[in-house]
């Protein structure tokens, strides 16, 4: 049987490995996908002895950037991203892609229906999942696209690598620090791990509408700090990212066996998943 892992630290609380086996068994494919906890100072040596025999890996937290220099062959997606979730076996080789910001382009406009051409965006944070998702965001051309984070200079910094990109779409691109929002956004999108840590952040109110789409990355049973906050500031919407979680797990999933897998069925298992573990 085909082996794949998802490997991290932690790694037991993934919902990869439900994900996975719904795909396969939409096309009766049979394969063992494992969560593989890596010890935070020995990733390369597990994920190597992994890959004598497994034939894909998903990365998550925290090493997805150290995947990208483990990989012999990185693929455009992950180059840009500066990570790489997504490792696969090909002709001996171990090759790196990035699926983040597919699975939230898909999510976005697919499952949600959302235009993003000339609309303003914001993007809040400057790690990992954020660098991930801006050049697919540009390539749906916005109109502007803000990167505000804790640390300034991150923004910034991420501003820089993605300016030529910004401007072969047309789009603005720009960096502000939290406090100095000054204008209402179209679709904002909570990048950073605050959430994760139960951690409200400190917005402007007047960066929400009644036009405004709240969208955090993190997933739960309920709303988020940032989706309560968004909703109280007079959002139209606000939404959670377990579907960029099975879109992105979609596309690795394409990588590896070449069929594209149906979506909505395992976001609503999952979506009802945490709503019994959560005892509602
Ligand atoms: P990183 O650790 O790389 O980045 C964390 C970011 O959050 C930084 O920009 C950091 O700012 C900011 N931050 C952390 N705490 C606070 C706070 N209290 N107030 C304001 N800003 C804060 O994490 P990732 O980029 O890998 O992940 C970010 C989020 O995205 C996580 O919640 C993760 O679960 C989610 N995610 C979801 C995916 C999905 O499929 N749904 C896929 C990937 C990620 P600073 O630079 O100042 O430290």
């Amino acid at each position: 049987m085909k082996q794949y892992v998802v490997v991290g630290n932690p790694v037991a609380h993934s919902r990869s490995p439900f994900i996975h086996a719904a795909f396969a068994a939409q096309f009766d494919i049979h394969l063992s996908y494992q969560p593989l906890l890596a010890p935070l100072d020995a990733f390369a040596d597990t994920i190597a002895q992994f890959f004598e025999r497994g034939m894909g890996a998903n990365v998550t937290v925290p090493f997805k950037e150290e995947a990208l220099t483990f990989a012999d062959v990185v693929n455009d997606a992950a180059r840009l991203a500066g990570a790489a979730n997504t490792l696969s076996r090909q002709a001996g080789k171990i090759v790196a892609d990035n699926t983040d910001g597919i699975g939230l382009l898909r999510d976005l406009t697919v499952n949600y229906q959302l235009h993003l051409a000339g609309q303003s965006i914001l993007l809040l944070g400057a790690g990992g999942a954020a660098r991930g998702v801006i050049a697919p965001l540009l390539a749906e051309k916005p109109a502007r696209l803000t990167i505000a984070n804790r640390t300034h200079t991150r923004a910034e910094a991420l501003c820089a690598v993605f300016a030529a990109s910004a401007a072969e779409h047309g789009s603005v691109l720009d960096a502000r620090a939290l406090d100095e929002l000054q204008q209402a956004y179209d679709l904002v999108i909570n990048a950073t791990s605050a959430s994760l840590q139960g951690e409200g952040i400190y917005l402007e109110p007047h960066i929400f509408s009644e036009k405004t789409v709240a969208y955090d990355m993190m997933y739960g049973a309920e709303d988020s700090p940032f989706m309560k906050l968004a909703l109280a500031c007079g959002a139209r919407g606000a939404l959670d990212g377990l579907g960029m979680l099975v879109e992105q797990a979609a596309e690795s999933f394409y990588l590896w066996h070449g069929v594209r897998p149906e979506t909505a069925s395992v976001i609503r298992d999952l979506r009802l998943q945490l709503l019994l573990e959560l005892g509602l």
